[in-house]
């Protein structure tokens, strides 16, 4: 890695300080007081060039860490692989870190190469090399309103390309979940990734399986949870990512049964879509429904496999879902309150179809189910996958819009039975408000 020879101090930028959230200013401000270099760094300064809105505004400095906390009565310092300074304004964080050496050779590392314990502290310079991407690595200086680029990021940003910082091998070997982020914010900013910084993540990949599965799952919340999930999982796809969180799953995306890999695909896809546009319309949303839909292809497969093994069906139900989990957690943890919901929305899509059946207790009690809902929009997300559930949908629509339905449900299963026992003449089919399916809210 070179650092550019010219000089790396942009005095001509875009950004209004106003757009600045003004406590980031404070901190800036207040560092400088005390006699330490500091800037905005990262995901604010890149958003804000590409006339985004920045989700947070991080800063780095030469404080260390324990001087940041003297500094600032509402700090605390969090981390070990990183140590960090948070700066709390009620809920509101920012993240202070100060700057970091790259790792050294001897550095405690793992089988794999990547880096458990990172904390030599070092110059703008040392910080600027440490960071993934170069257009995460701009640096605003605001005492004098100056944006610092020592790795041709603007230049990056203007061509919107995303270029890992170094070599890309040494630096995914380092940490490979920069391949996940390299994803995300190929997806998130449209950008394309630079041909080395893509064609790397082939050679590395496979080191994913090295990082701590807790880690990985907040990489997949970051992933599916952000408003751009599904073009996410469609770049997680084209490199070969998506494998090494979900290895189950994406066998299931190649069954060799055609239509099966084309229903597996579809059920992602419609409820990353689902999740986008709820996040879009500011819905409240789950990353468990995701999961549930994720990992449903795979719990199918093994639910099937297990009944030809036991009488009930039940039992291989619970037994199946707890054997989808073991299996997913051993590369993203999920935590098992999480898991619980998954659960229930899976079981729950058993009870949908045997209450259907059933009387207007066993309906009723159904839709009394706390996780009624998440079930029902998953059983839309199974018919637009293309389950043929049109009587069920049809059915479970008109009851959670007038559970009296229920009665009608009943009298016209009554009234079926009589006809087919007296052979009677050609039936009228009655209306169960088929028009009054309604959207998730
Ligand atoms: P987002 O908009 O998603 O918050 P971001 O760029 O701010 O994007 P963060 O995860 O908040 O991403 O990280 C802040 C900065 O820290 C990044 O811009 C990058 O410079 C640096 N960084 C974060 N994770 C890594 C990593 N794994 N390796 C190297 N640098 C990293
Ligand atoms: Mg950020």
């Amino acid at each position: 890695m070179t650092l550019a020879a010219t000089t790396p101090v942009v005095r001509e930028h875009p950004i209004d300080p106003q757009q600045i959230d003004p406590r980031a200013l404070k901190i800036l401000r207040q560092l400088d007081e005390a006699g330490f270099e500091a800037y905005l760094v990262g995901g604010c300064i890149r958003d804000l060039l590409l006339g985004k809105q920045p989700k947070d505004f991080d800063i780095a400095t030469n404080a260390r860490p324990e001087q940041i906390a003297s500094i600032f009565r509402n700090c605390r310092l969090i981390g070990r692989r990183f140590r960090l300074a948070h700066i709390h304004f009620g809920r509101y964080i920012i993240e202070v870190a100060t700057f970091r050496a790259p790792p050294e050779r001897e550095a405690r590392t793992d089988s794999y190469g990547s880096v458990l314990e990172d904390n030599h502290y070092g110059t703008l310079e040392d910080d600027v090399v440490r960071r993934d991407f170069t257009i995460n690595a701009l640096y605003y200086d605001s005492k004098n309103d100056e944006i610092r680029d020592y790795v041709g990021a603007l230049d990056d940003i203007n061509r919107r390309i995303i270029r890992i910082i170094g070599d890309p091998v040494a630096r995914y070997t380092e940490d490979p979940v920069r391949m996940l982020r390299a994803a995300r914010f190929s997806a998130k900013l449209n950008m394309p990734l630079e041909a080395d910084t893509e064609a790397a993540i082939v050679a590395c990949r496979d080191n994913l399986r090295a990082v701590p599965a807790a880690r990985l799952f907040d990489e997949v919340q970051k992933l599916f949870m952000s408003g751009y999930g599904q073009t996410c999982f469609d770049v997680l796809q084209q490199h070969g990512l998506f494998e090494a969180l979900f290895p189950d799953a994406e066998k299931t995306i190649h069954y060799p049964h055609a239509a099966y890999a084309q229903y597996a695909k579809n059920m992602m896809r419609i409820a990353l879509a689902n999740t986008d546009e709820r996040i879009a319309a500011d819905k409240p949303v789950t990353i468990a429904f995701l999961l549930a839909a994720i990992l449903w292809p795979v719990y199918q497969l093994q639910y099937r496999g297990l009944l030809k093994e036991r009488d009930n069906w039940h039992s291989a139900m619970h037994e199946a879902i707890d054997l989808v989990h073991i299996a997913a957690s051993e590369r993203v943890a999920i935590p098992v309150r999480l898991r619980g919901m998954i659960r229930e929305i899976w079981a729950l899509q058993a009870r949908l179809e045997q209450a259907a059946r059933g009387n207007i207790r066993k309906m009723h009690s159904v839709l009394a189910h706390p996780r009624f809902r998440a079930a029902y929009d998953f059983l839309l997300v199974r018919q637009g996958a293309g389950e043929d559930l049109a009587d069920l949908v049809e059915l479970w629509t008109a009851l959670q819009q007038d559970p009296d339905t229920a009665a009608d449900v009943e009298q016209y299963r009554a009234e079926q039975s009589e006809d087919e026992e007296s052979a009677a003449a050609p039936r009228k089919r009655r209306s169960r408000n088929s028009n009054r399916r309604k959207k998730r809210d």
